[in-house]
Formats: C-alpha cells, sequence, structure tokens
C-alpha cells in the first residue's frame, strides 16, 4: 500500500501498518485499551473529535501552511451564535496567539524550516510502520539533519500522575512522545539508507495564557532507550493486531464503557482500594 497525504489516516493504511499512535493505543501504560484499538481497526470505534484536538490540527495547520484552507474546512471553528457569530470561537483565537508565540522565536521557526508532513515507511521489528515528520531538514548543517515535531500541551512543568505505574512523570514520557521520535529517527534511517539518525527536536507551545513554549531536543542515547519501550512491548501488540491472542479490556475507557456488560457482581472484599 502506497501512503499519501489523503490515505494516511485511512482504516486501510492502519490496518497494513503500524503507527507510533497505534502502538500507544494497545498499551495502557499510554492510557491505551487493546479492545478499544481493536475495534478501531475494525471500524467499530471512531474516536470522537475534542476541542483540544482541533487546537493541535489548527497548529499543524499553520506549520504546513495550510491553515487557510483549514480554516475554510472547518465552520465548527467559528461562533455560529450571538454577538460573536462568525467569529473565531475563543479556543481558536488562543491557538493564534499560540501562533504567534512561535514566529515571533527564530530558534524555533528554524527548527520547524524544511520540508513539511513527510511521509516515509519501513519495517522495525517485524512490522510495516508509518511515520509523518512536521518538519524535515535532512541537510541542516553539513555535519547532521534533524527533524521537528510540533505538540500543543497543557502545562510544561506539571508532571503528569500515571496511575497503572502510580508514579508522576514528565509529559513527555507520560504520553510517549520520546517513543515516537525515536521510532521517526530509525524508520527515517531506514527509508533513507542513512547510517546515522537524524537528531529529533520538539517544539512545544501550552494552551495557557499566556502559552509557555519549549525546543526539546534528543539524543542518541534517547532513542535507543526508547526503541526497547518498543521492543519490549511489541510482541503482544503483533499477536492481538493479527487475532493470534484476544484483545482484553480495559473496563475504563470510552468504548469499554458503552459496551460493557455485567457478568455477575463484584465482590466488595476483593476490590484492590489501596
Ligand atoms: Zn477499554
Amino acid at each position: 500500500m502506497k501512503l499519501n497525504k489523503s490515505n494516511y489516516f485511512s482504516l486501510d493504511a492502519d490496518r497494513h501498518y503500524m503507527s507510533v499512535s497505534q502502538f500507544k493505543s494497545f498499551l495502557p501504560v499510554y492510557g491505551g485499551c487493546e479492545a478499544r484499538a481493536m475495534a478501531k481497526l475494525h471500524g467499530e470505534y471512531v474516536q470522537k473529535e475534542t476541542d483540544a484536538f482541533l487546537i493541535g490540527k489548527y497548529v499543524h495547520a499553520w506549520n504546513e501552511g495550510t491553515l487557510a484552507e483549514f480554516k475554510a474546512d472547518n465552520p465548527s471553528l467559528y461562533s455560529s451564535r450571538g454577538s460573536t457569530a462568525g467569529q473565531l470561537k475563543s479556543e481558536f483565537k488562543a491557538a493564534n496567539v499560540m501562533i504567534e508565540k512561535l514566529e515571533s522565536d527564530s530558534l524555533i521557526m528554524k527548527a520547524l524550516a524544511g520540508q513539511k508532513e513527510v511521509i516515509f515507511t519501513a519495517e522495525l521489528f517485524g512490522l510495516e510502520w508509518k511515520i509523518m515528520i512536521d518538519s524535515y531538514q535532512p541537510n541542516f548543517t553539513a555535519a547532521a539533519g534533524i527533524f521537528t515535531d510540533l505538540k500543543t500541551t497543557q502545562d510544561l512543568n506539571k508532571l503528569v500522575y500515571n496511575s497503572l505505574l502510580r508514579q508522576y512523570e514528565h509529559f513527555i514520557v507520560a504520553y510517549g512522545y520520546n517513543v515516537q521520535f525515536a521510532v521517526y529517527a530509525e524508520i527515517e534511517k531506514q527509508a533513507t539508507g542513512r547510517d546515522e539518525w537524524l537528531i529529533p527536536h520538539m517544539v512545544a507551545i501550552t494552551k495557557q495564557d499566556p502559552p509557555d513554549k519549549e525546543l526539546y531536543q534528543f539524543d542518541y542515547e534517547d532513542i535507543t532507550a526508547a526503541l526497547n519501550i518498543v521492543r519490549n512491548n511489541i510482541d503482544r501488540v503483533k499477536e492481538v493486531k493479527s487475532g493470534k491472542a484476544l484483545a482484553v479490556r480495559c473496563e475504563e475507557c470510552d468504548y469499554c464503557r458503552s459496551t460493557k456488560r455485567i457478568i455477575k457482581p463484584k465482590r466488595f472484599a476483593e476490590l484492590a482500594v489501596y
């Protein structure tokens, strides 16, 4: 299956290829659920498009240079009633402020330059993977190339509680962005036949008022460590996706809640409260 921008996010592409977001969608440690991931692949579950999701897409459209089309294609960005009818909703006015903050920072703009939304595919751990790089600069300097991903997030400094591991984590770890960058670096290297990884960068902009921003860089040690997370978990994902193993329900996510059936009473004495 040959990928392009119009079929990259299709169900067919997700069935054929593994992606970082699909990999994470199987893993409870990233808020994933095997049953929901499989329902999605079977076309039985569609993730709701929240405003938070749309803000991310809005800022990405700016980075790609397609914000005008994006606004024209998404009337839900605009208020439809009251004295503000026809104006951008307040959260997207805030997204414009986020964009201004990025535009006013020369180092961030340097990291975000280059070719936009570049697709690669390659094999990794026995599966075909697809990646789409936000900003691609393989010849950033004579010595090294970089790629950059743009993230909108809540707060750069607030730790995220992982209820499964019962610990606080940096948002980059909690949301598996380190895994994303490692897989991107490895797939790009294989797809191009390059000897060395490009240096992954991440531009983060927060939805706070005023927005905070940061430019993160990942080292080769970070890539190696995060590839090990994939290595240690991919066999189970492979088994479930191929149908060889039964998908486990998390009984917590929106999909499990909407399809929940009570088989027997839950004994109070067996609840693990502490
Ligand atoms: Zn679930």
